[in-house]
């Protein structure tokens, strides 16, 4: 049930909206209303429709050429009056389906389970306080906060708002932002015009704004038309679909033979019904049912594995484009520095202060350098302190047990400076009283704010990057209050030390204004000849992150460029990347001559030929406005590098779209950003980046291995039934028989593969080629030899039993077992590609071996059960032939190992 009017709401005026909501614009709604609100309304989620019914998805199971076949065999063998062949087929068609479908369903809920992880946030006015809460829990009449960068959480009607622009393409399909206005509008107003509301799962692209929500859940107008944008996470990625492609190319081809196969039976002279069968052993034993699927649930694995370590992924393509990136481009701060800020130093009227203490506990001294003045002494530091605390949007906060920022780090730090000061936060907000604000943007580069003073003047102070504010002043303030010419260069000298530490510096400029001004309308619109006063410097420190150190060295020795785009000064950036590994210490920061650091200005200047040509040679970008994020991605892709970019705000979207994965923050970044993204990072931290490359290269590790293993194995049951077929001697695999291997091996055995750990050495080869082919020289000869024995095994075998005397179901049983022990052995030796079985850590994947004694139990039950014996037409076998085809195995992994051996040999002698 929701309020009534819900057509209306753009057309009531904004008293009505709030009494027909039974809220208050200021207050918003007390608790005990929530709880009654959540009961009646619900949770505000929209329902997910699924874009396939289960049942239709178990049906296509079915679709599938092998299944048509097999239905047919069932028929053709139910018309022998075989019942029990019949009956096998059937139920082997079946079970296989509802395989099939189980791990389909499992590996697609494990994929669409994480989008769970990133839940949305919502900030609310309840009981007249600002809270942040879960989207889920947002109720009508709730007032929602919306700022730029975020997704609105619930449909809402407008009653603030400041140039707020909103993108509404996943509801309207306009591209274009929409401008919001509050005015009331007409009754018959189109949805796509209601610019005094903002709907659910639209972002905010710029301003801010806020509004009563008249509409949850399914009841929104997104959640009305969900079915029809239902968003299905795509489950295919290009290696899916090549596989795909090849699998149903593949199986063309063997229905192909098996056609041939049953032509060339019938030359032969034999019956027809038996040279059908024996095509359809044919095409049911060299077809990888099992491919597509192991495939699908390798790369679930994956997912899941890089969410445990803090990488969740949106589109599962990452997962595979992730094991071939070669640039990646990360922001510096809070990714590649811990986002711990503490001011250290001071510089105002000229004089230097430290300052002691760490992290954000207000406790420290302010200290003047020898021949300063005390702070006492120097209103221009005085100045600078207040600025710093009341030109801020962030809170500090003493919860469980320390001192945190809700909201910008940066801005938390110079509250504790502030506070170290003696200032107090609730007097300095009180006699200074804001009256408008310019929120800081990155873009921008700087925050202004308006006060009110006590003594019933107007206060501008301003505080950004020090070009910024220095470009907008004129005069600079003495210790005593007064004013004096601007000395530039003996403030950039003071930047430059400062800067070269490492430290983030940021400038502080006021300015008095005439008593009637009441915003900064003015102050915007004629920012360029402003002419403000300036007040001081802060420098804070950010330290790098110890993990992202190693994570950098080790992204190096896997082949990655690590690159580092930031806003911040050439200087911290250059010092930083250094600090990190990034630059190496010995390499000059002079822009001028060795280009290591370039800006953003230099880009601005740069055509797009420059830019190419010196793209790949420079690490570090300073200053960089997000829209030169993308110029850099398309630059880098334009010399086939595989591009990670990371972003935090809403100008970061285009880059991260264009990039082959954009990395959004999760932490710190906008829900717009996430929108964009391929990757989410739950800990903002540079090192999860790296651990995501390494899952990413591990995963396709691990399809290759089965891969490797599946394709000998099938093509060796088919030759088997070829070679019999030509040789035109009895078939030494059944139908039913070569069902069951391909049923029992694809699932006991190959897909234990796919919990392989990542080998050692992983992130010391160079990344993969995106397009090189999936299965090396390497690789194919391995197919083609592993093959050969199992054919050479399986057939010797079954002719050499009955020429000494076994019954014919012996023979088989034989055959099929042969299968069944060289596969388990071959298993193991597909555990590393390149690496010797001798030298893998026996016990580091557990589930090789459950497989494989689950596949003997199973085939022990196969080879003794009567009940199988008759299923199956398998018979029980005496010890002797065991030794005989364990040793066979056993040879053949030697073999294997030997193979291997000698390609190692051969890549060292090349290399
Ligand atoms: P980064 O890539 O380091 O996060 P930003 O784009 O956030 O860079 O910041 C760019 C510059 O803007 C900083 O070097 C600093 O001088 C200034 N700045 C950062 N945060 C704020 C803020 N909250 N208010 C004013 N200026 C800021
Ligand atoms: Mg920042």
């Amino acid at each position: 049930m929701q309020p009534k009017h819900s057509e209306l709401w753009h057309h009531l005026t904004e008293e009505d909206v709030f009494e027909a909501l039974n809220s208050h614009q200021h207050q918003g709604l007390d608790a005990s209303s929530i709880t009654e609100r959540q009961r009646l309304f619900g949770a505000n989620i929209i329902s997910s429709r699924a874009a396939t019914p289960a049942w239709k998805r178990l049906l296509l199971q079915f679709h599938n050429p092998l299944i048509y076949i097999l239905l047919i065999a069932t028929l053709v063998t139910f018309f022998l009056q075989e019942y029990v062949d019949a009956g096998v087929i059937l139920a082997v068609v079946l079970i296989n389906a509802l395989i099939g479908f189980i791990q389909e369903s499992k590996a697609e809920a494990a994929i669409n389970s994480l989008k769970n992880l990133l839940s949305a946030q919502a900030r609310v006015i309840r009981d007249g306080q600002v809270q942040t809460i879960s989207a889920s829990e947002l109720v009508p009449g709730d007032l929602l906060i919306l700022a730029s960068g975020d997704k609105v959480s619930a449909d809402i009607r407008l009653y603030e708002c400041k140039d707020l622009q909103i993108d509404e393409s996943a509801l309207t399909g306009e591209s274009v932002a929409s401008q919001k206005t509050l005015r009331r509008l007409d009754k018959d107003t189109l949805l796509a015009d209601r610019q005094n509301m903002a709907f659910a799962g639209t972002l905010v692209t710029y301003g801010t704004g806020k509004g009563v929500v008249i509409a949850t859940g399914d009841h929104t107008e997104t959640g009305k038309i969900a079915h029809m944008i239902a968003e299905a996470t795509q489950i295919d990625t290009p290696l899916t679909r090549k596989i795909h492609a090849f699998s149903r190319l593949l199986l063309w081809v063997i229905l192909g033979l098996a056609l041939a196969t049953f032509a060339i039976g019938l030359l032969y002279g034999m019956a027809a019904t038996e040279t059908f069968m024996a095509a359809v052993a044919l095409a049911v034993a060299a077809i990888p049912e099992g491919l597509p699927a192991v495939v699908t649930i390798t790369l679930a694995i994956g997912v899941r594995r890089m969410a445990k370590r803090n990488a969740i992924i949106r589109t599962l393509s990452a997962v595979e484009t992730l094991g071939s990136t070669t640039v990646i481009c990360s922001d510096k701060t809070g990714t590649l520095t811990e986002n711990q800020m503490t001011v250290q130093a001071i510089f105002a009227a000229g004089h230097r202060y430290q300052i002691s203490g760490s992290g954000y506990q207000p406790e420290g001294e302010i200290t003047p350098a020898s021949g300063s003045p005390e702070l006492g002494d120097n209103l221009a530091l005085q100045h600078c302190l207040r600025a710093g605390l009341i030109s801020n949007d962030s809170l500090l906060k003493f919860k469980s047990e320390r001192w945190q920022v809700e909201g910008d780090p940066t801005e938390g730090a110079l509250i504790t400076a502030a506070l170290k000061s003696g200032l107090e936060s609730a007097d300095c907000h009180q006699d200074y009283p804001r009256l408008d604000s310019i929120p800081f943007e990155s873009d921008r580069q700087y925050m202004a704010t308006l006060h009110a003073t006590p003594q019933g003047e107007k206060l501008l102070y301003l505080k950004g990057s020090v070009e910024q504010v220095l470009k907008r002043c004129k005069e600079q303030m003495t210790s005593q209050g007064q004013t004096e010419n601007l000395n530039s260069s003996a403030i950039n000298a003071q930047v430059e030390t400062l800067a070269a530490q490492g430290l983030r510096v940021l400038a502080f400029a006021c300015q008095k204004l005439p008593s009637e001004v009441n915003n900064l309308d003015a102050f915007q619109t004629h920012e360029a000849e402003e002419q403000l006063c300036f007040i001081g410097l802060q420098a804070m420190i950010d330290p790098p992150r110890a993990e992202a150190i190693r994570a950098v060295a080790t992204c190096q020795s896997a082949g990655i460029n690590i690159k580092m785009i930031t806003g911040d000064h050439a200087l911290t950036a250059g010092a930083i990347a250094k600090q990190i590994g990034i630059l190496s210490a010995e390499e000059s920061l002079d822009q001028g001559k060795t280009q290591k650091v370039l800006t953003g200005r230099d880009l601005a200047e740069m055509s797009d030929h420059e830019l190419l040509d010196c793209v790949e040679q420079v690490s570090v970008y300073a200053r960089v406005a997000p829209e030169q994020k993308l110029k850099l991605v398309t630059a880098l892709q334009a010399h086939s590098q595989v591009v990670a970019m990371t972003g935090d705000g809403v100008n970061d979207a285009p880059a991260l779209k264009q990039a082959d994965i954009g990395i959004a923050m999760g932490l710190s970044g906008t829900e717009v950003a996430k929108e964009a993204s391929d990757m989410v990072l739950t800990d903002d931290n540079f090192s999860s980046i790296e651990a995501a490359v390494e899952e990413g290269r591990t995963v396709f590790d691990n399809l290759i291995k089965f891969i490797s293993w599946i394709l000998p194995t099938n093509l060796g049951q088919g030759l088997v039934i070829m070679l019999a077929i030509l040789l035109g001697v009895t078939l030494p695999v059944l139908p039913v028989q070569a069902l069951w291997l391909n049923m029992t091996t694809a699932v006991f055995l190959g897909l234990m593969l796919a919990f392989e750990p990542k080998e050692p050495g992983i992130m010391t080869r160079a990344p993969r080629e995106p397009n090189s082919p999936i299965l090396s020289v390497e690789m194919i000869g391995r197919i083609v030899s592993v093959s050969s024995l199992l054919l050479l095994g399986a057939f010797g075998l079954f002719q050499w039993s009955q020429s000494h005397g076994a019954s014919l179901e012996e023979s088989r049983t034989l055959a099929v077992t042969l299968f069944v022990i060289v596969q388990s052995f071959f298993l193991l030796n597909c555990r590393s590609l390149s690496r010797s079985l001798f030298k893998t850590e026996m016990l580091s994947n557990l589930w090789i071996w459950g497989g494989i004694a689950a596949m003997l139990l199973a085939q022990l039950l196969f080879i003794y059960l009567p009940i199988m014996n008759q299923l199956f037409h398998s018979a029980p076998l005496s010890f002797n032939y065991w030794l005989v085809m364990l040793a066979y195995g056993a040879a053949v992994l030697l073999l294997v190992e030997l193979e291997k051996a000698l390609w190692r040999r051969h890549k060292i002698k090349q290399a």
